[in-house]
């Protein structure tokens, strides 16, 4: 730890450039992570929240690295995101995910969605919709075998214009939309209403206050009857106590996702939960 001396100056300029090192180690660190294969998707599970049987997964990114071990996806995704390094990282999100849909169909397991993240830059960058075509086109899935959603967040929804135009080329090809983290950004009514998408995804901050707080709950009941109104599914994340599994059971909140029922996990682990559930 650096200690605060009589030199705030040299202090100061200490920590910008240590700042700057940083993050110009941490880039050419994750060119060399996909070089070198030290990306891995973990996956959480997603559940009925009225029969509990699992519907699909998560794919949430990792960095194994060789020294520091696995790092998070928040301590990397915002600086790809601050280069062109966003591009090329989604790209091997979403290779990666349609080769584990193609992987798990071949050990026999019955298809399951998977939601992949999508930031707003590779909307931006148009050519999402091709990677994905050619994605699940080389792993020969279509669209029965693996229903692939991608998550976006509520700020991609601005740009209306644009963003409309590539999710409903999306939806064309038989992938689903959904929109992240709902509630935390300011997407109007109409707005909801006018894009191509499929499902709402009540973020953790409001999960995390029921059912104690009145407010959190009169919230999460609005958006999940607005949701319906709108014909959209609409998954909970964050649920980590029963109470707040019941009351959004009670709610009529179609799916939930969170420690309560699973950790984001490896892929063996997702294929032994479709196998117990298959047999069940
Ligand atoms: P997110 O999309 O909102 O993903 C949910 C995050 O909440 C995950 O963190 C997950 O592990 C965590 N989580 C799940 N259930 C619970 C729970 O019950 N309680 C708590 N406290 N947390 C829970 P993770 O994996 O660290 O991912 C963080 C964020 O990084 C994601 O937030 C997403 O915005 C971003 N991210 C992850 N993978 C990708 C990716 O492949 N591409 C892009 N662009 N962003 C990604
Ligand atoms: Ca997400
Ligand atoms: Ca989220
Ligand atoms: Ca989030």
């Amino acid at each position: 730890a650096k200690e605060r001396g009589r030199n705030t100056y040299a202090f100061y300029t200490g920590e910008i450039a240590d700042g700057l090192q940083e993050r110009l180690a941490m880039e050419t660190g994750l060119r060399r992570a996909l070089e070198r294969d030290e990306l891995l998707l973990y996956y959480q599970p997603q559940f009925n929240a009225a029969t509990q049987r699992l519907t699909g997964v998560e794919a949430l990114l990792r960095w194994r690295h060789p020294e520091q071990g696995l790092i998070p996806p928040n301590r990397f995704i915002p600086l790809a995101e601050e280069s062109d390094l966003i591009d090329a990282l989604g790209g091997w999100v979403l290779r990666r995910a349609c080769a584990q849909a193609r992987a798990w169909l071949d050990a026999g397991l019955a298809p399951v969605r998977i939601a992949i993240n999508v930031s707003g830059h590779q909307i931006l960058h148009q050519q999402l919709v091709e990677e994905l075509e050619a994605a699940l086109h080389s792993n020969g899935l279509s669209a029965g075998d693996a229903a692939i959603e991608v998550e976006i967040t509520e700020s991609v929804l601005q740009g209306v214009e644009h963003s409309g135009k590539v999710l409903q080329r999306l939806r064309d090809i038989g992938i689903r939309v959904a929109v992240d983290d709902f509630g935390t950004g300011y997407s109007s009514l109409s707005v909801l209403k006018q894009m191509p998408i499929d499902t709402l995804k009540i973020d953790r901050l409001f999960v995390r206050n029921i059912p104690d707080d009145t407010d959190a709950k009169a919230i999460v009941s609005a958006v999940i009857s607005m949701a319906h109104t709108l014909g959209l599914r609409v998954v909970a994340e964050g649920v980590e106590t029963s109470a707040q599994l019941g009351f959004l059971r009670e709610e009529g909140c179609d799916e939930v996702q969170g420690y309560l029922l699973g950790f984001p996990e490896l892929p063996e682990q997702i294929a032994l939960l479709l196998r117990a559930q298959g047999a069940a």
